[in-house]
This record gives structure tokens, sequence and C-alpha cells, in this order.
């Protein structure tokens, strides 16, 4: 789409080829992907190959699934950061895997310090640090010391994809871009309800709640006459 390599999967297809490649030791990278990364990529060239090196790039709104049909290919469904990040939690706690954070707010990772150990108690936590680092070669080193299983990187895009692939090198484990998710997890931001999520509205609900997100999703009708342009193509 927009010349950006969405992968064509299930949700629990994705989980198991991702558990499969972090019991393997394999480096992957992995970009949830929404319209508004999917315009930005279109704008700047430098970051569309960086989305183009991923090993996969998942649909991360309903707007991507919206493009999809129009391109006459659809996807099965929906595949965002938060939800494969705490699957992979819940699995890396079962099978005692290291995960290491980086991200968000000092208060959101002081936070996330004293609840995540209760709520993944077989979870190696090698890692846990806010995103508004200035030495990032330090936390790259960090990161290469401790060898996790997992980096959950949560800076937001662009940065958080130009980081990763910056420094996926540093050890063979997955890598992955989760924009708020640290939030999410932190119940700083509450996600949607079950409700607006069905009715594929998590995205008005999130509109309410933070009206900076509005900038969001004022790309949206430019998006879709880009991909109804790539359509007739
Ligand atoms: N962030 C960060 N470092 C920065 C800029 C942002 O750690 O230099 C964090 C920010 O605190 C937030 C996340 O990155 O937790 C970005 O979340 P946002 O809601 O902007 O991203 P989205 O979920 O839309 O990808």
């Amino acid at each position: 789409m927009l010349n950006v390599p969405f992968i064509k999967a299930s949700r629990a297809q994705f989980l198991s080829t991702l558990q499969a490649r972090i019991d393997h030791q394999q480096n992957t990278f992995v970009v949830t992907a929404n319209p508004e990364i999917v315009m930005y990529a279109h704008q700047h060239a430098d970051y569309l190959r960086l989305l183009q090196h991923a090993d996969f790039v998942t649909p991360d709104g309903v707007g991507i699934l919206d493009g999809a049909k129009i391109l006459g290919d659809p996807l099965p469904e929906r595949i965002t950061g938060f939800d494969t990040m705490t699957a992979l939690l819940t699995w890396g706690s079962d099978h005692h895997k290291a995960a290491y954070f980086v991200g968000a707010k000092p208060e959101v990772i002081d936070f996330l310090r004293d609840i995540l150990p209760s709520h993944y108690p077989g979870l190696n936590i090698v890692g846990l640090r806010d995103g508004y680092f200035t030495d990032e070669q330090a936390v790259a080193d960090d990161i290469a010391a401790k060898q996790p299983d997992m980096v959950f990187a949560a800076l937001g895009f662009p940065k958080q994809e130009h980081f990763i692939a910056i420094h996926r090198q540093a050890v063979n484990g997955l890598w992955m871009g989760v924009g708020g998710s640290f939030d999410a997890l932190a119940g700083t931001v509450p996600r949607a309800p079950e409700f607006w999520q069905k009715h594929h509205l998590e995205w008005a609900y999130r509109t309410l709640k933070e009206p900076k997100r509005l900038k969001r999703i004022a790309v949206i009708p430019r998006y879709l006459r880009l991909v109804r342009q790539q359509a007739k193509h």
C-alpha cells in the first residue's frame, strides 16, 4: 500500500511466527503502521526505505484495512502494537523470556516498574527506561549488555523505527516499535472500551479523549484518495 509492504496474516498466525523467531534468536524488526505512518512514509523516502527493510509491517488501524479493501486485496484483521506487545508479555512470562522496555515519560516508566512484575511474574524485565534520553548510544549499549529476547520501543514514530533500524544488530531478538503502548499499559491513556473497538470507532473515542489526535486523523481523507489512485493503476 503506497509502497509499504503489509503482512497478510491473522493475529494468531503472526504471534506464533514471532514466538518461533524469538525462540530461534532471529533478529526481527516489527513495525505496526497506521495511515499516519503510511502518509509519513509517502512523504519521507528515508522512512519508507526503513519500513521496506523491516521484517514485518502490520496493519495497525482500521484505515489500513479500508485501504486494503480499496486495493482489492483485503487483510484479515488489525494487528496492533499494543495487542501484540501484551500477548508477547504474557507468553514471555510463561516461558521466562527477557524483555527490555524503552520509551514513554519517566513517570510512566516508574509506574510500570511497580506493576509489571506482578502482572507478568515469569518475565525477566532486564531494562525499563524512559524515552527522553540524550545519550542514545548509552541506551543501545545497555540493551546490548542485557541481551533481551524482546525490545519494545515506545518513542513514537518515526523516532522508534529509526532507533531500531540503527541499533537492531545489538541483539538477535525481537525489536518492535509500539508508539503510545506504554502509556496504555500504565493506564494513563485508557484503551477504547470494547464497544467502540467492535464498531471500528476506536479512533473517534481516542480523539474525544485526546484532542491532539485530531491532527492524526486529518490525514485520512488524503490517504484514502492516494490509495484510490493506486487502485486505478
Ligand atoms: N516519546 C518518547 N520520547 C520522545 C517522544 C515521545 O518516549 O522523544 C513517547 C511518548 O511519551 C509516548 C510515545 O512516545 O509514550 C508516543 O506516543 P504517541 O501517542 O505519540 O504515539 P502513537 O501511539 O500514536 O504511535
